[in-house]
């Protein structure tokens, strides 16, 4: 307890007292009845972009999956550990979740990664390196335009990451075959961190809109 970071404590404290009060109904039947959240999110582990802030969320809510710049790897079942896929299939098999939402945000620290292997604060260590190359091919052709700034290839880089994880998704045979069901729907989005502007992929153009707040 004495080495438990104090902020923590103090958060836990407040949440218990002003949150919990609230909510404590919704935790007991959730508790009981057990989850159904209708939402799968893929987010950044980047602590500046957590879903259930940005969509004002409560619990039982959204499922969600965080991981070093929101990718989703093609469908490898190859006995490896793959983390990633293991909680996609537990939301769309058991949950079976109606939305899934691949999120980008805005000055990735992993999407920089695969832009500049070699940039601060990402170094491509043991993993970092190895996951972000499931973006490798579009981040060679982005460093390559050279008509573009830096943060224009960044904003196109996360962009272009979140298609490629949503056509990655769609090498699993079971969301492949839910979405054509019209039982599963796949949405593209990506948060501003900088001004809190959410902008949602077009599901035709592939663009990215600006949602009216
Ligand atoms: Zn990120």
């Amino acid at each position: 307890m004495q080495n438990f970071p104090t902020s923590l404590l103090t958060g836990y404290r407040s949440f218990m007292t002003g949150r919990y009060v609230d909510e404590r109904d919704r935790y007991r039947h959730l508790a009981e009845q057990g989850q159904k959240p209708q939402t799968m999110v893929v987010a950044c582990c980047d602590s500046r972009a957590a879903p259930e802030t940005i969509f004002d969320c409560g619990p039982g809510e959204l499922f969600v999956l965080r991981n070093v710049a929101n990718m989703v790897p093609p469908y490898e079942p190859d006995g490896q550990y793959h983390s990633t896929s293991a909680a996609l299939e537990f939301a769309v098999q058991s949950l079976k979740v109606e939305d899934i939402i691949i999120m980008g945000h805005g000055r990735c620290g992993g999407i920089r990664a695969a832009l500049d292997p070699n940039a601060e604060p990402l170094a491509p260590g043991d993993f970092i390196g190895k996951w972000m190359n499931l973006v490798r091919p579009a981040a060679e052709q982005i460093q390559n335009a050279s008509v573009l700034t830096d943060t224009e290839r960044q904003t196109a880089m996360e962009r272009i990451s979140i298609r490629n994880s949503i056509e990655n998704l769609r090498t699993f045979p079971y969301v492949r075959a839910l979405e054509e069901e019209g039982k599963l729907k796949i949405h593209g989005a990506w948060f501003d961190i900088s001004n809190g502007e959410l902008w949602i992929m077009d599901p035709e153009s592939l663009d990215f809109r600006r949602l009216d707040p």
